[in-house]
């Protein structure tokens, strides 16, 4: 007896052990063999039709084994409306207005990892409400260049940063049953030939810089999907290309989900052969298309395997047990409830970057005074529907100026004016421009007037999704429709001007910044982005964002304009500036910016103090515990985030003078102080070798920074790595 339990105790511990470990590799037994049992019962005809697209966002499920039709939607910041079967058209539905939560680069500003998590739940909800089981976000690509069209949707020139705000923000989506889907894989670092361009970088640049927030997503998020790119890389299409789907995603990041196509970028029954998984975005009739007939053709005239298209039906079936799309219990989901929209006005106001408040013009005490003039075109424009696909159709959406009506109430006199007139559209795949030098005058004057005779002015100005959208990059970085005039115009009438402007990718700031005593950054920053930006406009909310991105003084300084090898009309796009993206090549280069990543300002100040590490001298195994003690020094409750940056000085290759490691958002009290400690293994210290294949990090000195920006460096601490 005694020694059946003893075999029965050391088996239990075994098996749980293997259990574990299967679980480890995402392999799951009881999952595998539904999947064997549901692909032996299935026709080649049902498995193809698995794998395209039926409609515009759906694929064929195969009803007699009860698998459903797949249904995927965009996107990255709310459900986008609900879209004709067919067609691009709207399906005109009524119940469809979704929430509108801050596109990725402001979710990035915040800093603050729980928050994209929250905003993940909250997206996840509202896309199980709709019936969604895919969602198509969120989009990760590395902000190359400040022109690039989708800057707005996507989240950070770093990819440290992207790694820790894309991975909790999946999580939070697939928490609710839905897959997540990382987009776009890889190098689609612009919106101009997006389908055409072919982007040639070296594997350095690749492993350092594009690829670790894929790698995070699918490693550390645990991603179900992933999109991949149109452009081509080193000659052969993203969706075409084995080197990315097989080596890359399946061999070294151990990805076990669906890896499907943006919409139309097949061009090949080849890429079912490169490890493809899925067809989307094609048109009626369906079964013409690349994944549809022509491969089952192919499969019956024994080009292709059965096997090939079996293994693209599992990962579609792992995915949909995964989401409980197919058995156990699924998540109902929640729509346009209260708590998302308290989950966007979090997200909102955390994203807000204050960059410049000379003589602490902000907050705007209401009490002291008497009016505010308000002017500029985005003080009452919304931007939820545009930018493209990540566009939507928003149960609501607070201006800044109705923010500013919703907490003064009848407190103060608005002074209204318009400012400046939008007076572009995007017309035939072009941006045109209807100038009216006659009513822009008139505008400016009217502004100026009403600036005058306030005591306070703020100018909404900025961009719009004209400029910052899907299809096309902008051409210069300038603030458009003479907004530099009229800022200019305004403060001379009003000094105490607050610029406020929202963009999604940086704006020429250099012409104004030194007329202008108050700058904030202010996002396309959801459905109440209004209500949060007058918040800290009044100082209910002390800001707290931090910039996810450099401005530059000039487009020509940014590294891919630097090298000249950002030429949008060539279609083969040579990353000569390497690893050196963002403030890696500021800060190596010795190039001010007008504002440095990771900059915000807040209403309070913080001290650093007493930065140390847990021992002098570490080995390639160890972790370094660096500890730093912040002080809340002001005379304001707020947040601060702290950032660590590492360099490494006596390295065979080039480094950068700087890279981020860790950083940590933390709020405190007013004379408060807090420990922030952060844990850095060895071993992510390193580069990426292109001869061993693998990061390597050289023994010798390593300086640890820690700062309230990338400029802003408070304290440094040296160790060594044997
Ligand atoms: C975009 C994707 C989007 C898809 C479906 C493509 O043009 O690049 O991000 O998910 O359309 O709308």
């Amino acid at each position: 007896m005694k020694k059946l339990f003893y075999f029965a105790f050391i088996s239990l511990i075994f098996f749980s052990c293997i259990n574990n470990i299967k679980d480890r590799n995402g392999y799951d037994p009881k999952i595998d063999s539904q999947i064997d049992s549901l692909v032996s019962r299935m026709t080649l005809q049902e498995k193809i039709g698995m794998i395209h697209c039926n409609s515009k966002f759906t694929s064929a499920g195969v009803k007699r084994l009860n698998i459903p039709e797949w249904h995927m939607s965009d996107g990255p910041n709310g459900i986008r409306e609900e879209i004709s079967r067919d067609s691009w058209a709207p399906a005109g539905w009524t119940n469809d207005s979704s929430s509108y939560f801050p596109t990725g680069a402001a979710l990035a500003a915040t800093w603050n990892p729980d928050l994209a998590y929250q905003e993940g739940e909250a997206l996840g909800e509202e896309a199980r409400w709709r019936g969604k089981d895919v969602l198509f976000g969120p989009g990760i690509n590395i902000q190359r260049t400040p022109l690039c069209g989708r800057n707005f949707e996507y989240m950070s020139e770093d990819p440290l940063l992207i790694s820790k705000i894309c991975v909790p923000l999946i999580k939070g989506i697939q928490s609710k049953d839905v897959a997540a889907c990382v987009k776009h894989y890889i190098a689609n670092n612009q919106e101009v030939n997006r389908s055409k361009v072919d982007v040639e970088m070296s594997e350095r640049a690749l492993h350092e810089i594009y690829l670790p927030g894929f790698k995070a997503a699918v490693e550390k998020g645990g991603v179900y999907a992933i999109m991949g790119a149109y452009n081509k890389f080193r000659g052969t299409w993203c969706c075409e290309n084995e080197y990315l789907l097989k080596n890359i995603l399946r061999d070294e990041c151990g990805f076990k989900g669906v890896v499907l196509s943006d919409y139309g970028a097949v061009h090949s029954i080849e890429s079912a052969v490169a490890g493809l998984d899925m067809e989307n975005g094609t048109n009626k009739p369906y079964d013409k298309y690349y994944f549809a007939d022509p491969l089952l053709k192919a499969v019956q005239e024994g080009k292709i395997s059965e096997k090939l298209i079996n293994e693209k039906v599992r990962h579609v079936l792992w995915v949909m047990m995964k989401t409980h799309v197919i058995g156990g219990q699924r998540v109902r989901g929640s729509f346009v409830t209260p708590e998302h929209f308290r989950t966007a006005y979090r997200v909102a106001k955390e994203a807000i970057v204050l960059l410049k408040n000379d003589n602490k013009l902000l907050p705007i005490h209401s009490e002291k005074i008497k009016s505010i003039a308000v002017i500029g075109d985005n003080a009452t424009r919304k931007h939820a529907h545009g930018g493209n696909s990540s566009g939507v159709k928003a149960k609501y959406e607070i201006t800044p100026l109705a923010g500013l009506m919703n907490r003064l109430g009848h407190k103060l006199t608005l002074n209204i004016a318009q400012g400046y007139v939008k007076n572009s559209e995007i017309s035939k795949d072009r941006l045109v421009f209807h100038r009216n030098k006659k009513e822009e005058e008139q505008l400016r004057k009217e502004a100026v007037r009403k600036a005058s005779l306030s005591d306070i002015a703020i100018i909404f100005s900025g961009l719009n999704h004209d400029f910052d959208t899907e299809g096309y990059d902008r051409l210069d970085m300038e603030l458009p429709y003479d907004q530099e005039k009229l800022i200019q115009d305004v403060v001379k009438a009003n000094p105490n001007t607050i610029v406020v402007l929202t963009a999604g990718s940086p704006v020429n700031l250099s012409r104004i910044n030194n007329v202008v005593p108050a700058i904030v950054w202010g996002w396309y920053d959801g459905m109440e982005g209004g209500n949060a930006l007058a918040d800290v406009l009044l100082g209910k909310v002390n800001p707290s964002g931090k910039l996810p991105f450099t401005i530059p003084v000039s487009l020509e300084d940014s590294p891919a304009h630097a090298l000249k090898s950002y030429s949008p009309e060539n279609l083969r796009s040579n990353y000569n500036e390497d690893i050196l993206v963002g403030y890696r090549w500021f800060d190596t280069k010795d190039i001010k910016p007008q504002y440095p990543f990771g900059y915000g300002l807040s209403y309070t100040t913080f001290k650093y103090s007493d930065l140390k590490t847990d021992n002098e001298t570490y080995h390639q195994s160890d972790t370094i515990h660096v500890s730093c003690q912040i002080t809340n020094s002001g005379d304001m409750d707020g947040a601060e985030t702290v950032q660590l940056y590492v360099n490494d000085p006596e390295c065979q290759v080039l480094r950068p003078s700087k890279e981020l490691k860790a950083f940590k958002k933390i709020f405190l009290k007013v004379g408060e102080s807090a420990d922030v400690v952060f844990g850095v293994a060895v071993k992510d210290l390193g580069f990426y070798d292109e001869v061993t294949k693998g990061f390597i990090v050289d023994p010798g000195k390593f300086i640890f920074s820690a700062g309230s920006s990338s400029r802003d460096i408070r304290l440094s601490v040296q160790v060594t790595v044997l």
